[in-house]
């Protein structure tokens, strides 16, 4: 273990590299939960590609933290976080184009707002996500609007050897948040976005949609957005959020996770509360949907895999 961390220490001399042991990570998740680990924040192509290497030595695979709009961090976690803080110059956004070629550390919010000014038909999909978008592609976000994965033209990938992969997106790449191409340990590191021409009244319905979102969502709490997937098979959709209505889990809390009032998919860290408190309502109101309903609900949130 020692010779770990002395190993990841190390990795500071490495231009674009900074580690940070034992960092107090609860502000990189959306959730807040208290979290601590050692943080790796990777500011160029080339040191993620050396950093591959290191760790592929060292037979670590790093958990790949993007905004942390998705994920349930862990007290303490065992293995090292990598963050991508990749250089972009937003002036990039100053012109419309056929095709964009973006950092994945890029934030949905800046796309949303380049959307917004010049009416980029297609960009409506990811309306008011938290997302940097790596995690958003990785996830094939999406909402009522559509999903990330239909404007998305190719991906390029650091392996875990520290090659540089390049994925051409076709009709089988994404499925309803999840992607196909993604393989473990590989980190996304630019995305290509198309956009589906210009249309005036998509500023509009994009300003709608958010409104609409500000209303119907907790956006004000500590949140990860819905924590469970809608159950889809041939013939049938259950919204899990109506599902959890319906037996008036609205409120309800275990210690410092509630089930938020307004929108019962989402839940709130009222206190302070840290990722064994998330599981253990996870499995609780996992248990009391599949007593009631018999379905079993996934989570879309991803959690510790301890
Ligand atoms: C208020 C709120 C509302 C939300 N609404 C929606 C919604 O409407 N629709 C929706 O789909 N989601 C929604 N979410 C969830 C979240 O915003 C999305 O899942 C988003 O895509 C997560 O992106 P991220 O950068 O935060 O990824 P993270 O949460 O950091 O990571 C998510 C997963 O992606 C992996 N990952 C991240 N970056 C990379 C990368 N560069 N390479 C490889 N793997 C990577 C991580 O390891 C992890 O497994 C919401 C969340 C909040 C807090």
């Amino acid at each position: 273990m020692g010779g770990i961390i002395k190993t990841l220490e190390a990795l500071n001399s490495i231009a674009g590299i900074e580690v940070e042991l034992n960092h107090d990570l609860t502000k990189f998740s959306t959730m807040r939960l208290l979290a601590a680990g050692d943080l790796i924040t990777v500011s160029s192509v080339e040191a993620l590609a050396q950093l591959q290497i290191e760790l592929q030595k060292l037979k670590i695979t790093p958990i790949i933290l993007g905004l942390g709009a998705n994920q349930i961090l862990e007290k303490k976690a065992s293995k090292p976080y990598l963050h991508l803080e990749l250089p972009f110059d937003k002036s990039y956004l100053g012109k419309v184009r056929d095709a964009y070629t973006l950092p994945a550390s890029v934030s949905l919010s800046i796309l949303s707002s380049h959307a917004i000014k010049n009416g980029l038909l297609g960009w409506e999909v990811f309306t008011g996500i938290p997302a940097s978008l790596g995690g958003a592609v990785f996830m094939n976000a999406g909402t009522n609007l559509g999903e990330i994965g239909s404007i998305v033209k190719s991906v390029k990938l650091m392996t875990i050897n520290g090659d540089i992969r390049t994925e051409v997106i076709g009709s089988d790449s994404f499925s309803y948040r999840h992607n196909h191409f993604v393989k473990p340990g590989e980190v996304i590191f630019e995305v290509e976005l198309i956009q589906l021409g210009i249309d005036p009244s998509i500023s509009k319905k994009i300003k709608d949609y958010l409104e609409l979102r500000n209303r119907s969502q907790p956006l004000k709490e500590n949140t990860c957005g819905c924590m469970f997937k809608n159950f889809k098979d041939l013939s049938t959709t259950c919204l899990a959020g109506q599902f959890l209505d319906i037996l008036g889990m609205k409120g309800f809390t275990v210690n410092g996770i509630r089930v938020s009032p307004q929108h019962a998919n989402f839940m709130e860290n009222v206190g302070n509360a840290s990722h064994e408190e998330v599981v253990a309502i996870v499995k609780l109101v996992q248990a009391e949907l599949k007593l009631q309903f018999g379905i079993e609900f996934e989570t879309e949130v991803k959690m510790p895999k301890s």
